[in-house]
C-alpha cells in the first residue's frame, strides 16, 4: 500500500493511487509531475493544463473561491464519445436506425451549458428534453439544428402544448410525450385548434425493477406513465380521430444513476416488446426513447455500487442496440431510431468545484499528569488504570470502560459532585485512550465496528470555503459521493486525516463520506497547511444536477463559475465568467430591499450622530463599510 512510502519517499504516483484520479477520472484529469492536478481534455496524449495555475490566473482577474470551473472541451467530448459509442454500436451490429441523443434540461439547465450542447451537439443532431414550458422555451431559444429532437415530457397544460404546436410549425422536430392518459384529449384539441398535426409519443411504465437512490421514477409504482391497458386506450382515441399516424415515438425512463448492465438490459427489452406491440397495432412509429439512467462511476470502482456502474459507454450502447434488435428482428419490425437522453453522463465531467481551506481543528495530544490529586474520584482513578492496561488483545474492553466511566464523570458533574477541574481531567485520560486504541488498531487484522469510528472523532476538521447546501446538495440530500482530493501538493505525503466542513456551520455541511476501493471511507487524506499559503480542494465530476438544486442555507449564494476552453497547443481561454452572487443579491432573493436597508442603516446612524454616540466621519466609515458588505461575495473573502 502508497501509506508505507511514506516514511521513505512519497511520489507522484502514490497519490494517483490514494486519490483513485485514473479510476473515477475517465482520462479527462490526471497529476503532473509537479505534483498538481491537470485538466486533459483533449484525452491522455494531449496537452495538460494546470489547475493551479488556472486558479492563480483567476486571482489575477479578482475571482475568489470558491468557483465552479467548467472546461468547455469536456462537454464537447462526452456528447462526441456517445454519438461515436453508439455509432460503432450500429454499424457493428447492422442496426438500421440512427441515434438520436437529446440532453435533459432539468440536469443543468444554465444557459450557457445548455447554449454550448446545443452549438457543439448540433453536428451530431443532439437535441433537448423538456419538462416544462420554461424549459421548452429555453430550449427553442437555443436551438438552431432542425432535425435535432425536442422531447416534451412532463405534464402539459394547454399553453405548453400551444408552444410546442407553435415550435412544431416553425420547423422543429418536436414530440409530446404523454405522461397521463387525459393529456391525449388537450393535444388532439389544440392541434386541431391551431390546425398543427403534432408528433405524439407515449411514455410507458414498465414493469422491471431498478435499484438506487433516483430509480422510483421507473417502474409500476412511478408516478409517471402509461400502463400498457392506457397506452392501448390512446391507440383506440388516435384511430377514432384519424391520427393514428401521428403516434411515432415509445418512450420510458428507468431513473438515473442505474449502475447495473443487467437493469438496463431489461428496460430494453420490455420498451422493444411495448414497441413492438405498437407497430402491430398499426402505429406507424419510428422513434424509440430509452431515457436516461447511463451511470457515471464516480468511486471509479466500476462496480454495480450505487456510486458506480459495472459498464463502459461502450457496452451501454451495444448492448442497447443488441437487446432492441434482438425483439425487433424476431419480429420482423423495422429497428427504430434509438433516442437516449443522458443528463449525468453528459454533463458530470465538466465541472469542478474548487475551494479553498480556511482553517483547521485538531484534536490536540493531551498532556497528563504525572501524579493524580489527591482528591480525584474514582471514576478518573479508574480511567488511568485503563490507559495504563491497554493491549492489543483489550482494545474493545478499553474503549467501552473508557466510555463507561467518562460518562460516569458526566453525570457526576451534573449532579455538582465533582468539580470543572476534576472532570477536565476525566475528559483528557478519555482523550488519551482514544488515541493509544487509535495507534494500536492498525496493528489489528479485523477492526471491531466501533473502533473504526474512532478515527473519525480523531480526524481533522477541514474548513472548506464552500456551501455544501449551495454546490453539492445531492451530497447532503442522499449522500451521493463526489471524488474530492487537493489540486496541488501531490508529491507530498498527505499526514492527516480529515473530514470536511463548509462555513455554514450546519452539523450537515460536512463532508465525511469519501471515495474507496472498498466502499466509502469516513476521513480523507490530506496535507497539514503550510502559514501564508492557499490549500485547495476539488470537488470533481460535479456537472450534473447540483447547480440548480442548492438553496440558500445561510444566505451562502452562488459561486463564481468560469468556463475555460482548452486549444490544442494547451493554451486555454477563460472564455465565460459569471460573478457569484452578491449579499445584496441574495438578500433581495429572501425579500429584502438592499436600498431599503441601508436607508434604515443611515437613519439609524444618523441617530446615533445625534446622540453623540458617534462622529458625522464615523457615521461615514459605518456606511462605507455596509455598502462595500453588500457588495461583496457571500463568502469568505481573503
Ligand atoms: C431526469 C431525467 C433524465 C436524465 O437522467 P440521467 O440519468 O441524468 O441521464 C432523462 N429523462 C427523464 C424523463 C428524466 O426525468
Amino acid at each position: 500500500m502508497a501509506r508505507n512510502r511514506a516514511l521513505q519517499q512519497w511520489r507522484v504516483e502514490d497519490s494517483v493511487e490514494l486519490y483513485g484520479i485514473n479510476s473515477w477520472g475517465a482520462g479527462y484529469f490526471d497529476v503532473s509531475d509537479k505534483g498538481d492536478v491537470v485538466i486533459c481534455p483533449h484525452g491522455p496524449r494531449g496537452p495538460q493544463v494546470s489547475i493551479p495555475e488556472i486558479i492563480a490566473g483567476l486571482h489575477e482577474r479578482g475571482y475568489d473561491m470558491p468557483v465552479l470551473l467548467r472546461v468547455e472541451n469536456i462537454l464537447d467530448a462526452r456528447i462526441a464519445n456517445i454519438h461515436d459509442s453508439f455509432r460503432k454500436a450500429i454499424k457493428n451490429l447492422n442496426y438500421t436506425g440512427s441515434y438520436r441523443g437529446v440532453f435533459p434540461v432539468k440536469v443543468n439547465q444554465q444557459q450557457q451549458v445548455v447554449e454550448k450542447i446545443t452549438q457543439f451537439g448540433a453536428k451530431y443532431h443532439h437535441g433537448l428534453e423538456v419538462g416544462s414550458k420554461a424549459e421548452l422555451i429555453a430550449a427553442i431559444s437555443l436551438m438552431t439544428d432542425r432535425k435535432a429532437c425536442v422531447i416534451c415530457n412532463g405534464y402539459k397544460d394547454e399553453e405548453f402544448i400551444d408552444l410546442g404546436l407553435q415550435a412544431l410549425r416553425l420547423g422543429f422536430n418536436v414530440f409530446f410525450v404523454l405522461e397521463m392518459p387525459s393529456e391525449l384529449e388537450v393535444v388532439l384539441e389544440r392541434s386541431k385548434a391551431l390546425g398543427v398535426r403534432p408528433n405524439i409519443g407515449v411514455r410507458a411504465k414498465l414493469s422491471s425493477k431498478v435499484g438506487g437512490h433516483w430509480t422510483d421514477s421507473g417502474g409500476d409504482r412511478s408516478t409517471f406513465g402509461l400502463s400498457p391497458a392506457q397506452i392501448v386506450d390512446v391507440v383506440d382515441t388516435l384511430k377514432a380521430s384519424d391520427m393514428l399516424d401521428c403516434f411515432q415515438l415509445l418512450h420510458y425512463h428507468l431513473g438515473s444513476q442505474v449502475s447495473n448492465i443487467r437493469d438496463i438490459r431489461t428496460g430494453v427489452m420490455e420498451g422493444a416488446r411495448l414497441y413492438v406491440g405498437l407497430v402491430q397495432e398499426g402505429a406507424p412509429m419510428g422513434y424509440l426513447d430509452l431515457g436516461g439512467g447511463l451511470a457515471v462511476d464516480y468511486d471509479g470502482t466500476h462496480t454495480n455500487y450505487i456510486s458506480s456502474r459495472n459498464y463502459s459507454l461502450d457496452e451501454y450502447c451495444t448492448d442497447v442496440v443488441e437487446a432492441v434488435m434482438s425483439i425487433l428482428d424476431e419480429q420482423g419490425v423495422p429497428h427504430p431510431h434509438i433516442i437516449t437522453e443522458s443528463g449525468r453522463a453528459t454533463v458530470a465531467y465538466y465541472s469542478v468545484l474548487l475551494f479553498n481551506i480556511l482553517d483547521v481543528s485538531v484534536v490536540e495530544e493531551v498532556h497528563l499528569p504525572e501524579s493524580l490529586p489527591e482528591d480525584s474520584p474514582e471514576p478518573v482513578r479508574n480511567l488511568r488504570e485503563t490507559l495504563a492496561g491497554i493491549s492489543l488483545r483489550n482494545l474493545q474492553e478499553c474503549y467501552n470502560d473508557a466510555i463507561y466511566y467518562r460518562d460516569e464523570m458526566r453525570q457526576m458533574f451534573f449532579a455538582g459532585r465533582v468539580t470543572l477541574r476534576q472532570r477536565t481531567l476525566a475528559e483528557r485520560f478519555f482523550w488519551a485512550i482514544i488515541m493509544r486504541i487509535a495507534q494500536e488498531k492498525t496493528r489489528l487484522k479485523n477492526v471491531p465496528r466501533d473502533l473504526a469510528d474512532i478515527d473519525v472523532s480523531l480526524a481533522d476538521i477541514y474548513y472548506g470555503n464552500f456551501s455544501v447546501f449551495q454546490s453539492l446538495p445531492d451530497s447532503w440530500a442522499i449522500d451521493q459521493i463526489f471524488p474530492i482530493m487537493p489540486v496541488h501538493r501531490l508529491k507530498e505525503f498527505p499526514s492527516r486525516q480529515a473530514i470536511i466542513s463548509d462555513i455554514t456551520c450546519d452539523s450537515d455541511g460536512r463532508i465525511d463520506h469519501f471515495i474507496d476501493p472498498q466502499g466509502v471511507k469516513p476521513t480523507l487524506d490530506l496535507h497539514p497547511l503550510r502559514d501564508g499559503e492557499e490549500y485547495y480542494l476539488g470537488v470533481f465530476l460535479v456537472g450534473a444536477y447540483q447547480e440548480t438544486l442548492g438553496d440558500l442555507h445561510n444566505l451562502m449564494g452562488d459561486t463564481n463559475v468560469v468556463s475555460i476552453r482548452v486549444a490544442e497547443d494547451g493554451t486555454y481561454e477563460y472564455t465565460r465568467e459569471i460573478r457569484g452572487d452578491s449579499v445584496a443579491d441574495i438578500l433581495s432573493y429572501v425579500e429584502y430591499e438592499p436600498r431599503r436597508i441601508l436607508e434604515d442603516l443611515r437613519s439609524t446612524a444618523e441617530q446615533a450622530v445625534r446622540q453623540g454616540r458617534i462622529s458625522p466621519s464615523e457615521r461615514f466609515a459605518i456606511m462605507q463599510a455596509f455598502e462595500d458588505g453588500l457588495r461583496g461575495y457571500t463568502y469568505f473573502e481573503r
